[in-house]
């Protein structure tokens, strides 16, 4: 069996022949003039976006039917037109003229198909899967659209400009491309993920200044939010700095599948946070990460939900800004989006509700200091993080200050997870309907009409599913 050749060509003022003016041809009329190519279109008709391209007078275009003569001077042909016999008569006139040819829709008749890419230009990764299956090719490359970070070309535009410094200060290739290699994987790449061009510039121009002699030592810590449990609930550049990272201080509510994509030879810290038995004082977690970075380490600081939401995350950050150590903040899907989505209660709603209130509902001393008038106001939605203790005192509260009884209220234990539960109920009844139910931590109050939807919009069942009872209140 013979496999297809892989190649990239450069084709620089080289000329390329397009017969056809659909959408086929519109794309790839499209990427040829990105690599430069000069295109002759022959078509009949064109797309508005060739008609744009014909006017600005950047192909060359000739209105008619293909002649073989079309093909004179050309390098490739592409056989675009809506009409197949058209395109193999293409094929073959090509053939015997040595100049090759892809066809549309009929890839078997041509010389050379058109991959699949991923682009992080400069660099571009393109698939094939032998013509086995365009659905195949698509889902490898969501795969790897989903691994390979956005800037991920901007290393390269970074080695360019370095290329020629490095050769002069390091002589030995060995020690170069360990050089690279430490930049192209460490604080240089994430700073350049981030978008933080001019630091990364600089963090390698310091890393080369140091080079050879000692290493560098440049900790950093990432501030990752690791969303409300469901693990396909994280965000690409969670994932990505989860298995990077050489030690992680994570949190009671990050889920144990999650902790599991911690690269394994990380080191692992838990600092607790468990109610009333608080592991690691929170000064202590401050300073933790920051002695962990002062050693060079990339620090993972992995917490449930989203870090700047209730997560204490911002204090986090605070002692590192002090001691100009490197970090990112990295979003999670906070308790509230997780619960709301899963549970079937949207947040907000034209009829319903026009704003959302995030409140903690942390008893101090068995009492709730919150803004009551703010809690009070009509059509919208309040969300309690921290309630499940004092859910009972929070709903006497509303109710004492003319709140309706009778007004629904939800908590959704264990919100993404296979051990969701769904509890509805009213300011009134919701205190005795968790009493009854054995609720297991943590669980996440919504509180406004918008808890009506959930009977029609649950669609996440999964305790129902596995036959468990009172997965929903029915
Ligand atoms: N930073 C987190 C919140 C931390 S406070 C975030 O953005 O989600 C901890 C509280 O979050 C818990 O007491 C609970 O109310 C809520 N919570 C976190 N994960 C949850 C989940 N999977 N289901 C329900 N509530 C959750």
């Amino acid at each position: 069996m013979t496999t297809a050749f892989p190649l990239f060509l450069n084709l620089k003022s080289r000329s390329v022949l397009v017969v056809g003016g659909g959408m086929v041809a519109t794309r790839r009329i499209s990427r040829l003039l990105e690599s430069g190519a000069q295109v002759k279109l022959v078509a009949e008709t064109c797309s508005p976006v060739l008609a744009q391209h014909i006017e600005r007078n950047v192909l060359e275009y000739r209105q008619g039917r293909f002649t073989e003569a079309d093909l004179d001077g050309h390098l490739l042909v592409f056989a675009a037109t809506d009409d197949a016999t058209t395109n193999a008569r293409i094929a073959s006139a090509a053939r015997r003229r040595g100049i090759l040819a892809n066809v549309a829709d009929a890839p078997e008749l041509g010389d050379f198909i058109t991959p699949s890419v991923i682009r992080r230009d400069p660099v571009q990764i393109a698939i094939s899967t032998g013509g086995a299956s365009p659905v195949l090719s698509r889902l490898l490359r969501s795969r790897l659209e989903a691994m390979i970070p956005r800037n991920f070309g901007r290393l390269a535009a970074l080695m360019a400009d370095f290329r020629h410094k490095v050769r002069e200060r390091i002589g030995d290739t060995i020690a170069r491309r360990r050089f690279w290699e430490k930049a192209l994987d460490g604080a240089v790449a994430e700073l350049l993920y981030a978008g933080h061009d001019q630091q990364a510039f600089s963090e390698l121009e310091r890393q080369l200044s140091g080079t050879p002699g000692q290493p560098i030592i440049a900790g950093e810590v990432y501030l990752v939010g690791a969303g409300p449990g469901d693990l396909d609930l994280l965000t690409f550049r969670a994932l990505r700095l989860m298995q990077q990272a050489d030690v992680v201080v994570y949190d009671r509510l990050v889920a144990p599948a999650i902790l599991e994509l911690v690269r394994h030879d990380a080191e692992r810290i838990y600092a607790g946070k468990e109610r009333n038995m608080h592991s690691l004082p929170q000064e202590e977690i401050n300073e933790l990460l920051a002695r962990l970075a002062r050693t060079g380490k990339r620090v993972l600081r992995l917490k449930g939900g989203d870090p700047f939401i209730f997560g204490r995350g911002g204090e986090e950050i605070e002692t590192l800004t002090e001691e100009g150590i490197p970090f990112q903040v990295v979003p999670g899907i906070t308790a509230a989006s997780g619960s709301a989505s899963y549970a079937g209660i949207p947040l907000t709603h034209r009829d319903h509700a026009q704003a959302c209130l995030f409140v903690t509902g942390h008893l101090k001393d068995g009492s709730m200091n919150l803004n009551w008038d703010a809690m009070l106001q009509p059509a919208q939605t309040i969300v309690v993080y921290m309630g499940l203790q004092g859910l009972p005192v929070l709903c006497q509260e509303l109710i004492a200050r003319g709140m309706a009884a009778d007004l629904p209220a939800a908590l959704v234990q264990q919100a993404t997870t296979e051990h969701q539960r769904v509890l509805c109920g009213t300011l009134e009844t919701l205190p005795g309907i968790v009493a009854e139910a054995d609720v297991q931590p943590p669980a996440l109050l919504i509180i406004g009409e918008v808890v009506r939807l959930q009977e029609k919009l649950a669609w996440f069942h999964p305790a129902k599913e596995a036959g468990l009872p009172g997965s929903t209140v029915d």
